[in-house]
């Protein structure tokens, strides 16, 4: 037999000491998730410059917009569509802000409008005329000089002001906060039916967008302190004013909340700094936790978030709460500790159903908010110390979709349960009722239906085939059949025209 020299000995197990070191931290850097760079997807999508002068005391804005838009689709464009979401905040438009059961709660003070007029619309350089289509001018139509070609682009620039109403909501301002939200013409999305031109409607979030580039400026009273999307790049202190610029990539939307009676506490989930504004919260630290745990469980379940900040802030909003990339609005009025850190939890979980992984929200409201509800509750199985939980939260909703069903047939005889475009319901409790409580049901049934593991990998799949687009029903569905491997499109069908009978 013949033995190794001592030496040899020596620096052979050193090789293989190295060797194995090269291979753990190759190991352990493959299983270390990481946020995506947004720089790369970012170079091939719109970019809008907004540049606002807001007068807190008027609640008045001047503002001037640059939008790079660039054909994305696969057809020659002639015109170019604008959302004008302002416009059903005016007078004449009331009905479709929130149900009138509502009224009161989003007016304290008194019905109150909006104001919101365009004074120069410039195409590639060249003023154009203001056209309006749509119910209440929801819809600006942008006359082109030319052609769009594919993947040309072309510059429109507009100047407006608005003046915010004294509402709780998204658009305008309470007692507190300034919501600066949907305020700004964003682009119509072009899909498989060309450009979408849904209006606004007082259930759900009735939105939908493209992914893009943001450069906002904003002047404002320097007392007050401003939560919002994207990265603040650069501040400068005026006399009596604080211009700040934000840059965001990759996102579909940009808001912002202003208050002068904000504290911040703020705190890292992994690479996310989680920002926490409020002004009246005896358990601010609890607030802040359940964001920071929501973006690391979510990350982990689904996908990492990949932005580098996240405002949580509570607002002057009559719906529970609003999401946003990067920044979501949670109710003042609502009393149980509980329920706000729950609500904080779904919100965040929108962060992935909506703002990362966009939808058509008006047509389509169980894509994202029935999945984002389903969720809220797999976060309680994923976190001990809360005082709600899957199960408790499961058996509410099997009694509250219970109760709909009975009082409505009582009293309707019949009832249309499918799960429908926001503006097809005839009450707000009605989409209420079809979307949050019967869109548990029918994610927990199929969670049972494939398993927990399935049920996850497909979440997982889904989220990252689809992360910084819009997707259809398909997408979700396809993900789900390739984890559970089986078809479930008549799963989902009878849940969604309301064949499906529920026990
Ligand atoms: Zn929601």
């Amino acid at each position: 037999m013949k033995t190794l020299k001592k030496s040899y000995l020596k620096r052979t197990i050193c090789l293989i000491l190295v060797a194995l070191m090269f291979f753990c931290l190759f190991a352990l850097s493959g299983c270390k998730k990481k946020q995506d760079d947004l720089n790369s997807i970012a170079d091939k999508l719109n970019c809008y410059n907004i540049d606002i002068d807001f007068d807190v005391n008027t609640h008045h804005a001047a503002v001037k917009q640059k939008v790079n838009y660039i054909n994305h689709a696969q057809a020659v464009i002639k015109k170019l569509p604008f959302h004008i979401y302002p416009n059903f905040f005016k007078e004449g438009a009331t009905n479709t802000i929130v149900p009138q059961n509502r009224m009161n709660d989003a007016y304290p003070n008194g019905v109150s409008y909006a104001e919101f007029n365009i004074t120069r619309l410039q195409v590639a350089g060249g003023d154009t005329n203001i056209n309006y289509v749509g119910e209440y001018d929801g819809i600006l139509e942008v006359d082109l000089p030319f052609s769009l070609m594919p993947d040309d682009s072309v510059e429109i620039e507009f100047e407006y002001n608005f003046t915010l109403p004294n509402c709780q909501h998204r658009f305008g301002y309470g007692a507190n906060t300034i919501n600066l939200a949907n305020f700004y013409p964003i682009a119509c999305v072009y899909d498989a039916n060309g450009f979408n031109l849904s209006g606004y409607n007082s259930n759900g979030d009735p939105f939908y967008s493209d992914m893009a580039n943001y450069n906002v400026t904003l002047t404002a009273d320097k007392n007050y302190l401003v939560a919002h999307t994207g990265d603040l790049v650069e501040e400068m202190a005026n006399e009596n004013t604080t211009t700040s610029v934000y840059s965001a990539k990759v996102v579909r939307d940009f808001a912002m909340v202003l208050s002068d009676k904000f504290s911040v506490e703020s705190e890292k989930a992994g690479e996310v700094q989680v920002q926490y504004f409020y002004f009246d919260d005896a358990d601010s630290t609890g607030s802040l936790k359940a964001a920071v745990d929501a973006i690391n469980t979510f990350s982990n379940l689904f996908g990492v978030y990949p932005y580098k900040n996240f405002c949580v802030v509570k607002s002057d909003f009559i719906q529970g709460g609003m999401e946003y990339p990067n920044l979501v609005m949670i109710a003042s009025d609502i009393q149980n500790a509980d329920d706000y850190k729950n609500v904080i939890v779904h919100e965040t979980a929108h962060q992935w159903w909506y703002g990362m992984v966009g939808n058509d929200e008006f047509l389509y409201p169980w894509l994202d908010e029935s999945l984002t509800e389903f969720c809220t509750l797999l976060f309680y199985d994923n976190n001990e110390g809360y005082n709600l939980n899957h199960a408790d939260m499961l058996k509410a909703e099997r009694e509250n979709y219970s109760l709909f069903i009975s009082v409505y047939e009582d009293v309707l005889k019949s009832i249309d349960t499918s799960m429908r475009a926001v503006d097809k319901y005839n009450t707000e409790p009605e989409y209420t009722y079809c979307i949050y409580v019967k869109g548990v049901l029918m994610y927990d049934s199929l969670y049972n239906l494939i398993g927990k593991k399935a049920f996850y990998n497909a979440l997982k799949t889904y989220f990252e085939q689809n992360k910084y687009t819009n997707v259809t029903p398909q997408n979700l569905i396809s993900a789900f059949n390739e984890a559970a491997k089986t078809d479930l499109t008549n799963f989902f069908n009878s849940w969604v025209d309301g064949k499906v009978v529920i026990k």
